[in-house]
């Protein structure tokens, strides 16, 4: 077992409006209570749309409840004339503990590539904002058997110019493109072979000590019966789970799964 705190971070994607938001995470709230789940075991976040972070922020500060929350998004840029982008200090503003960059959807439909990725890892780290980078390839990379050396380029050049110390707390998610949303989930071998060549990578690029202390997530298809499948490797450090986030009760179902 490592020493590094499990992670369930709960995308919630182009999903639920504002009511919504607070009508799921009071619902999870409840249910991850109901399940006695061990608040030292585990971190649950959920990551709701930007016009929901307001409302999330106010029911769980409010509520003194022990979740945390992030964005899905953030901009390279600061603020200014920047039609659309939300800056990262906004965020940090709306006490923000993560942000996911470089969704493999936002890769696809946004055109972001490795440079902009990285120039978002930047502007979040400059707020004190843990991004959860998002890296993995696609069917096609798998089928040629390039998917390791691929997703590593990805992981390197979406890191670019950053040192270790300013890495410290970063999370990784891993999320083949080919399993998100499909309802394929990677072998517990897949993920535990890419989580620990992602793991040798960071300790030879950077060093040993933020390789130990990276959490490292799976992503793609994760639900409440095979959770416990994917976690099964010590380098596997949580999920980064959409579609099974959405209704509060069956994401907690999910936590309780994966403890
Ligand atoms: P999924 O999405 O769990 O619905 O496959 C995961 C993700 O895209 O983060």
């Amino acid at each position: 077992m490592s020493d590094r705190t499990l992670l369930l971070a709960g995308n919630w994607k182009m999903n639920h409006d504002h009511l919504e938001a607070i009508s799921s995470v009071q619902k999870l709230a409840w249910a991850l209570e109901d399940a006695k789940l061990d608040e030292t075991k585990c971190d649950v976040v959920v990551i709701p749309p930007f016009t929901d972070i307001r409302s999330v922020q106010t029911l769980i500060q409010g509520d003194k409840l022990w979740l945390t929350y992030g964005a899905q998004d953030v901009s390279q840029h600061e603020p200014g004339a920047h039609t659309g982008e939300i800056a990262a200090s906004f965020l940090a503003r709306l006490g923000c503990t993560y942000v996911v960059v470089g969704h493999s959807e936002r890769r696809a439909n946004n055109h972001e590539t490795n440079d902009i990725v990285a120039a978002k890892v930047k502007a979040a780290l400059a707020q004190e904002i843990t991004p959860i980078l998002c890296i993995g390839e696609s069917l096609e990379q798998r089928q040629e058997k390039t998917h390791v050396d691929f997703t590593l380029t990805q992981l390197e050049e979406s890191l670019a110019d950053l040192d270790s110390a300013s890495l410290e707390g970063l999370v990784i998610a891993y999320e083949p493109v080919w399993a998100i949303g499909t309802g394929e989930t990677a072998t517990a071998e897949d993920a535990a072979e890419m989580a620990a060549a992602i793991r040798a990578r960071l300790a030879e690029r950077y060093s040993d000590s933020l390789a130990a202390s990276t959490r490292i997530l799976y992503g793609g298809s994760v639900k409440t019966d095979n959770v416990a499948q994917v976690l099964a490797s010590d380098d596997v450090d949580g999920a980064l789970v959409g579609g099974a986030s959405l209704n509060g009760p069956d994401f907690a179902a999910l936590c309780k799964a994966a403890v």
